[in-house]
């Protein structure tokens, strides 16, 4: 269906998706992957972020799109603002602060938001930028480093269809598996299901690795052998690798899964009791990200979630 509107836009001239405007705002580990892909996809991409000289604004030069020095600068004209930073707080300055995009998108812009920030602060936002005539979509992604380089990202979407329907043939150019959830919010709450799963299966990574070196078991056969198997998953197969290398560079930084999982209860209302695993799981990582990084070369949870493993030296 979206692949029938992008031949419709194509066709109709001047709503052809290559004409159309995209701004990226924030182009850090994610932002920078996904505005590369599409530039490279052919889009009129223009790219702002908040540091300059950062090197996603290297690469999307490079993969043929634009950088603005200003947020207003890249969101002027953009049909589709998409932006990719870090906790409630980026999101509300960026969205709705002083020279944000609620002051600088025309009226009916679709904003779509790949950071991970919950559904209560996505209904919120939502509901201001509505006020505004500007339509949000909640769009958090997994996939990680790997599916955001491939343009192979599950998209999780909550909002309204009719600009879900506008974004869908964008996204297509950085995902897979693209799903409008519900109303605003919905991708938010399912992408903190996705949390738990990534934050829990990350623990028995570690503690697979550490039974293996106690037993005399070559790592790499861990990941070998067991990611064919029941046990295998994403991050057995895509961070188990690192884990044997020592590489605690982050695709997904400590510090995120740390903001993740604080979210989660904060939208439980701080029920924590419900979810003994993850708040064990939440205890671990606090201890790691926490710690001075003299280990694994990082501090204040910039390494990688892959450094948990260094728990269990
Ligand atoms: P990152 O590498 O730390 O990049 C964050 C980006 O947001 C940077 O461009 C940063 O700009 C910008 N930013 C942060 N606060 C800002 C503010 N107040 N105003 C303007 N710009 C601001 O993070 P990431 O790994 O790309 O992750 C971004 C979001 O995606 C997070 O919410 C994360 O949880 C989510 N996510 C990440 C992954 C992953 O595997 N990495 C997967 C799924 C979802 P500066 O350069 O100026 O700091």
């Amino acid at each position: 269906m979206s692949k029938a509107i992008d031949e419709t836009e194509k066709e109709a001239g001047s709503n052809r998706l290559e004409d159309m405007q995209i701004a990226y705002l924030g182009l850090g580990l994610m932002g920078e992957a996904m505005a590369v892909n599409l530039a490279k996809a052919g889009l009129n991409v223009v790219g702002w972020n908040r540091t300059p000289g950062k090197p996603g604004e290297t690469a999307l030069l490079s993969a043929g799109g634009k950088v603005e020095k200003t947020l207003k600068g890249a969101v002027s004209g953009a049909a589709v603002v998409f932006t990719c930073l870090g906790d409630i707080e980026d999101v509300e300055q960026v969205l709705l602060g002083p020279g944000g995009v609620s002051e600088t998108a025309s009226p009916g812009t679709v904003i779509a938001d790949f950071s991970t920030i919950g559904p209560e602060a996505a209904i919120r936002i939502f509901n201001s930028l509505k006020d505004k005539n500007l339509h949000f979509l909640d769009a958090p992604v997994t996939g990680g480093d790997v599916g955001a380089r491939n343009a192979t990202l599950t998209i999780m979407v909550g909002g309204d269809e009719e600009p879900f329907q506008k974004a869908l043939p964008v996204f297509e150019k950085i995902g897979k598996t693209i799903k409008r959830c519900g109303p605003s919010g919905s991708g938010q709450a399912l992408k903190l299901c996705n949390q738990i799963l990534c934050a829990v299966n990350m623990i028995s990574v570690c503690e697979a690795f550490h039974l293996a070196k106690q037993l005399g078991v070559d790592e790499k056969l861990v990941v070998e052998v067991l990611s064919a198997g029941a046990g295998g998953s994403w991050a057995l197969t895509n961070l188990g690798p690192r884990i044997v290398k020592s590489d605690f560079a982050p695709g997904f930084a400590l510090k995120h899964m740390l903001k993740d999982l604080r979210l989660v209860f904060e939208n439980l209302d701080g029920e924590s009791d419900v979810l003994p695993g993850t708040k064990l799981a939440q205890a671990l990582f606090k201890q790691v990200g926490e710690s001075d990084g003299n280990a694994g070369g990082g501090a204040d949870g910039a390494r990688g979630t892959q450094a948990m493993s260094l728990a269990y030296k």
